[in-house]
């Protein structure tokens, strides 16, 4: 039996850098530590700027001229956080400043969070979702769903917050014994990838 040794890491610890698809060739890019996009098939590159993800812009104002309340939610594509309103009660149109929010997930796919690009780490397991964002991170999973033995909690000295660390919160899908063998292969399929 394998051992795994819990070390208390966290998913953020993970995502400093991301192998994504290019938006060009659909072939193996980068996403450096610097936010740059760097892509492995075709040499396309580029800086952050773009979100090529899924996002929106929501609106909660209090329209200008008749202070009636506004809340409107768009799906936004780069540029300006401005939307045009034309408001309901009295007709006034004009823009105002939305927040942004851009969404991990893009047509059905995980995505990075610099420019929004599908994970090129991931697949499906029955319903559930699988993926990672580098290499290392899948390293790192692949050596928890291999362990036959896991060390979290069973060190008295061992200090690891239980809601905090990756590991404790894995979905059980992972690591569940009867789909060992299918997410092994998965995961290995991944690797070469
Ligand atoms: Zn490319
Ligand atoms: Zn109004």
């Amino acid at each position: 039996m394998e051992r795994f040794a819990d070390t208390g890491v966290e998913l953020s610890d993970y995502a400093t850098h991301f192998v994504v698809e290019c938006p060009r060739c659909h072939g193996k890019a980068l996403v450096t530590p610097t936010q740059r996009l760097q892509c492995t098939s075709c040499h396309h590159s580029e800086e952050k700027g773009r979100w090529y993800g899924y996002a929106t812009a929501y609106l909660s104002v209090k329209c200008r001229e008749c202070h009636e309340q506004i809340r409107e939610t768009y799906v936004w594509k780069n540029g300006s956080k401005s939307v045009h309103s034309v408001c309901k009660n009295c007709g006034d149109s004009t823009h105002y400043d939305a927040s942004i929010m851009r969404h991990p997930m893009h047509e059905g796919r995980m995505t990075d969070s610099v420019f929004g690009l599908p994970l090129w780490l991931q697949d499906t397991y029955r319903d559930h979702h699988f993926w990672a964002f580098n290499y290392e991170h899948l390293e790192a999973l692949n050596s928890y769903i291999q362990a036959g033995l896991r060390e979290r909690g069973i060190e008295p000295r061992n200090t690891i917050k239980k809601n905090s660390a990756m590991f404790s919160r894995l979905p059980a899908f992972m690591t569940k014994g009867s789909n060992r063998k299918d997410i092994v292969r998965m995961v290995d399929d991944l690797m070469r990838k």
